[in-house]
């Protein structure tokens, strides 16, 4: 078999962890397995890298930010190949240059395009492990680039697509993927499986689990993914294609509090109006989410939406320059809160229970909007914990 195993940072985070993970790799090695490992960096070196370049230049060049950050990646693999020799094993580290990982030109957030895998084959050929860094490749100018934050996940599911291999295990500080945060909601349960569309929801809405990129690869390329614990030897969540008999009508409830909430009220009833004000953020780079338009009234209508806390400054500013209207409000104290589950796109009243759970928690819902296996309520933020642990009680997401 052909095993691809992604440890994140903690799971590296020190000289004991990257023992314990060299030993993990060992075992399937031993049994006969090739082995390529993809690593992050150690522990929260990426954080460290980056107030290393602000303090040099508050405003460094993008490409040599994606210079330096690859540098992380380097050292883990470097010292789990050193670990691997030192027990006798024979490993080689590959960065993205050596394997050759091309992506898209843009520095800190390209996109894998292709992976050459004559070099990792040559390795395994030789019985070696290959141990990969992950969050970097190479764009066509042969300047590294990063994939964005958490982007590991996203190197380790391009590799198992491209060397079609039998299982991608993506080794991380928690159990698997959970019904709701288990430091928020006491009951909450480990799931043994998710779809790719469930779990593509769960990791937008801020699961933190995995990257949203890897999961959309996966999904493309049908790599069947493995959530577990670097830590322990439980089983872990599966993420696959769902059948249609089991899918759950709602997995898990998710909360975000990076979310704020600008209103802008009477603005012209005229058309136009949304595409002006939308097209402007955007041009600025700014990610809108939810949107409400109220029905017009004497010529008038309101428009609010959510982006995240970031940048709702910078929105307030762009559309006080651009438009007319009679008052914008930008409230930060806000947050979603999330039910998701593909089998809720062929039973009725799922959302109904949802604002029921909230009626009953006595929380106001300020916006609502939904997916065909999603919906997300914006809330008080100062509401949230309560919101997702009675949403989860509602839906008896602690029982199997
Ligand atoms: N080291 C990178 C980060 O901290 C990539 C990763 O961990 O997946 O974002
Ligand atoms: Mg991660």
């Amino acid at each position: 078999m052909l095993i691809v195993k992604k440890f994140g940072g903690t799971s590296v985070g020190n000289r004991d962890r990257i023992f314990n993970v060299a030993n993990r790799c060992i075992e399937d090695y031993k049994n006969g397995n090739d082995v390529v490992v993809v690593l992050s960096a150690m522990g929260k070196y990426t954080d460290v890298l980056i107030d290393m370049a602000k303090e040099i230049n508050p405003n460094p060049p993008k490409r040599e930010m994606d210079m330096i950050l690859t540098t992380g990646e380097q050292q883990s693999v470097a010292l789990m190949a050193m670990a691997m020799a030192s027990m006798g094993v024979p490993a080689v580290s590959l960065n993205a240059y050596q394997v050759a990982m091309h992506t898209t030109s843009t520095y800190s957030n390209a996109r894998v395009k292709r992976i050459d895998t004559e070099r990792i084959r040559a390795e395994l050929e030789q019985h070696k492990i290959v141990i990969v860094t992950g969050f970097q490749g190479v764009n066509k100018f042969d300047d590294y680039t990063t994939l964005g934050r958490g982007g590991s996940d996203t190197t380790a599911v391009a590799l198992a697509a491209a060397l079609h291999a039998d299982k991608c295990e993506i080794y991380t500080d928690v159990d698997g993927v959970y019904t709701a945060d288990p430091r928020k909601v006491p009951d909450a349960r480990k799931l043994k499986n998710v779809t790719y569309d469930e779990m593509l929801e769960l990791a937008t809405l801020g699961a933190g689990v995995l990257h949203n990129r890897s999961v959309e690869l996966a999904k493309k390329y049908g790599v069947r993914l493995v959530v577990r614990s670097s830590l322990n030897t439980n089983e872990g969540t599966v993420v696959r294609e769902g059948s249609k008999m089991e899918k759950m009508i709602v997995s898990g409830v998710a909360a975000d509090p990076d979310a704020a909430r600008v209103a802008v009220i009477g603005l012209k009833d005229e058309p136009g109006i949304a595409f002006k004000l939308f097209n402007a953020l955007a041009q600025q780079g700014i990610n809108i989410d939810m949107i409400l338009q109220s029905i017009g009234r004497h010529g008038k209508k309101d428009i609010s939406f959510t982006c995240t806390d970031d940048d709702a400054d910078l929105a307030k500013q762009i559309i006080d320059d651009l438009m007319e209207f009679e008052e914008i409000d930008v409230d930060k104290g806000v947050s979603k809160v999330s039910i998701v589950g593909a089998g809720m796109q062929t039973h009725p009243g799922v959302a109904a229970k949802m604002f029921e759970a909230l009626f009953d928690a006595n929380i106001n819902i300020r916006m609502i909007s939904t997916s065909e296996i999603r919906v997300t309520v914006l809330i008080n933020e100062k509401n949230t914990d309560r919101a997702i642990n009675a949403i989860h009680e509602k839906f008896n997401l602690g029982e199997e």
